[in-house]
């Protein structure tokens, strides 16, 4: 594992509790969230750092992934197979690990074959047109990227007709060397995908056509992204309805005023706080909120007051709220 190990970056052990790692993040992500580091680079890409180790370790198939595979986790299952085809075909070929380049125990030689163009697979296939199968993956995003949608880099796993053979797997009736009969090799395919705005976590996205390749003349499979929406530290969901907690002096919700309230867009919107407002009221700011899927019409912004009490109170202040008691009808 590299310098920026993720535990490291979160400040906890490797055997650290699921817990823990929530509250190692949660510490950090309000540390260095843009809204409290405005303009300040290091303390983002800090923060960017954070959500990507936490992506990772709060997902239990990542993280036992992570710690077997380290930087090179998201490429787990195909590394796992490869291992598994290796060992297989090796005991096929007695003593003759040559095919493989002489020694195959470390994973990076295993991953340099898998990525490298040695490509092997020992599945069978009939040549008759069939649809690609249907591929699925998992994204998960930020809260602002479910606001304003986004778009993802994804690696997947793929098979491609054999471009020696054309997909036959056969030349000249001898099984094709190259896919060794399959007439298809695996792949690893590098694709965008984007992200529609008022995702929510459990949205599943199709993108028609970005499945496995269909056989023959068959159509392509789909391909489907189980999304999540990472917690945010300021801003809480409920469907299409965002909460934030909005400090308000003391002085402010007694004798009212405007106080600045955050949005999920960036920016900030006056609120009128009107006189003798109580803790805990609520404001709804209409249409500030998620967007509904697939529409232009968004939830509302609910701003929580959370009153605060001034501390650090002179000599002054303290008799001025002691004349206020006494002011003040039992
Ligand atoms: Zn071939």
């Amino acid at each position: 594992m590299g310098a920026n190990n993720y535990y490291d970056i979160l400040g906890v052990k490797k055997d650290t509790s699921d817990k823990d790692i929530k509250q190692a993040y949660r510490r950090l992500a309000r540390k260095y969230h843009p809204d409290v580091n405005p303009g300040d680079n290091s303390a983002e890409a800090k923060f960017k750092e954070v959500n990507a180790a936490f992506e990772v370790l709060s997902d239990k198939e990542k993280r036992r992934k992570y710690d077997k595979y380290g930087d090179k986790w998201q490429y787990a299952d195909q590394l796992d197979e490869a291992a598994r085809q290796q060992s297989q075909y090796r005991q096929y070929t007695t003593g003759d690990s040559s095919h493989f380049g002489g020694d195959i125990g470390g994973m990076d030689s295993l991953f340099d074959e898998l990525f490298g163009g040695a490509r092997s697979r020992g599945f069978s296939r009939r040549s008759q047109p069939r649809r690609g199968q249907d591929l699925e993956t998992s994204v998960e995003v930020t809260l602002e990227e479910a606001f304003n949608g986004s778009s993802r880099m994804i690696n997947l796993q793929d098979e491609q007709p054999c471009s020696t053979c054309h997909g036959t797997g056969r030349i000249q009736n001898l099984p094709c060397s190259t896919c060794r009969g399959a007439g298809v090799v695996a792949d690893i395919k590098r694709l965008e995908v984007k992200i529609p705005a008022g995702v929510t976590s459990g949205s599943r996205v199709r993108i028609s056509g970005k499945g496995q390749a269909g056989y023959g003349s068959g159509p392509s499979g789909d391909l489907y992204l189980n999304v999540t929406v990472a917690p945010h530290p300021v801003f809480q969901r409920q469907g299409t309805d965002l909460t934030v907690e909005i400090p308000v002096p003391l002085t402010v919700a007694v004798l009212g005023g405007e106080i600045q309230v955050p949005t999920p867009k960036g920016g900030k919107l006056a609120l009128k706080i009107p006189p003798e407002t109580q803790n805990g009221r609520v404001f709804r700011l209409g249409g500030q909120g998620m967007p509904h899927l697939g529409k232009s019409t968004r939830g509302d912004l609910k701003a929580k007051v959370n009153i605060v009490i001034p501390t650090k109170l002179t000599e002054k202040e303290k008799e001025l709220f002691r004349q206020l008691d006494q002011l003040r009808p039992a």
